[in-house]
């Protein structure tokens, strides 16, 4: 069965776990700009970060055969800091219509801070501006009343809840993003926020329309395997193949795929790999390795 991991940073991953996806069935990933566990000082730094996801990383991916796309914002953390959020607004547009990019994300509040706030709403503006949908980052403190304020806010800027994913859903608050008309997703983590297990029983619970899997998967404790591995899980507890298909793949197509940048031929009918193909002049290979060429298209 094919798999979408639609929020993984890439950036922080080693070949060896785009090898294991890509064996694993994972076609396609979608890489939010994101913190990157230090903030950064200043926004040059920013947008070298903004390139590296839409140019190298996305060139690293093809060559293990994984389709990569991306989310472009600014994260709530470094929201905080004015004077770089202020010059980070300014790169943003320009990122944000260039090719393979899904969605404006991840997005939203962390501390719910009063700058934060400010930047989520300009971003929400910027969407609707570019017709982008949107992925939102739900606080993991005071979730509740930070998942209910940014869908609020969310409608107050008119966007459709229908191109809104909500992310980092739990328990607590699947109940009002599916009443409300969001798309729910749901990082599975090893230890800690949604485990497979957890995740499986939500499907039961309330059916597989809407919902997400993801793994988030970043440079902290995470698994790049977590949505072939809850796919495994839900199987074995009975849930349906049709189900299962829509929350690790058709969903995240169908809430992404309104970007238009995202489409099923993109894996179904590939460029082949070629890992003697370079990118600045770089490969992923190191000395003596031969490069894979597939030669089928
Ligand atoms: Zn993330």
């Amino acid at each position: 069965m094919p798999y979408i991991d639609p929020h993984a940073h890439m950036i922080s991953r080693t070949t060896d776990d785009y090898e294991a996806m890509a064996k694993a069935g994972v076609v396609a990933v979608i890489e939010p700009a994101f913190w990157t566990g230090q903030a950064r000082t200043n926004a040059g730094s920013y947008r070298d970060y903004l390139s590296h996801i839409l140019g190298f990383e996305r060139f690293r991916a093809g060559q293990f055969g994984i389709c990569h796309y991306c989310c472009i914002g600014l994260n709530s953390k470094e929201a905080n800091n004015e004077e770089l959020a202020e010059a980070v607004m300014d790169l943003l547009p320009s990122f944000a219509v260039k090719e393979g990019v899904v969605a404006i994300g991840e997005i939203g509040y962390d501390e719910q801070t009063a700058l934060e706030d400010k930047y989520f709403r300009l971003q929400l503006d910027l969407a609707r501006e570019l017709d982008l949908p949107v992925m939102i980052h739900t606080p993991h403190r005071d979730k509740k009343r930070g998942a209910s304020r940014s869908m609020d806010v969310i409608l107050e800027h008119k966007l459709s809840p229908n191109r809104v994913v909500i992310d980092h859903v739990n328990e607590e608050t699947i109940q009002e993003v599916k009443d409300r008309g969001f798309w729910a997703a749901f990082s599975i983590y090893p230890h800690s926020k949604m485990t497979a297990e957890r995740m499986a029983a939500l499907v039961k619970q309330y059916g597989a329309e809407r919902l997400i899997v993801d793994s988030a998967c970043d440079w902290g404790i995470s698994d790049p395997l977590s949505v072939p591995k809850t796919a495994e899980l839900m199987a074995a507890q009975g849930i349906s193949d049709s189900d299962i298909r829509l929350v690790t793949y058709a969903n995240a197509l169908a809430a992404y795929g309104q970007s238009g940048q995202i489409k099923e031929d993109d894996w179904l009918k590939p460029a082949p790999i070629d890992q003697r193909t370079l990118y600045q002049g770089n490969t992923v290979l190191r000395g003596g390795q031969t490069p894979q060429v597939d030669t089928k298209s």
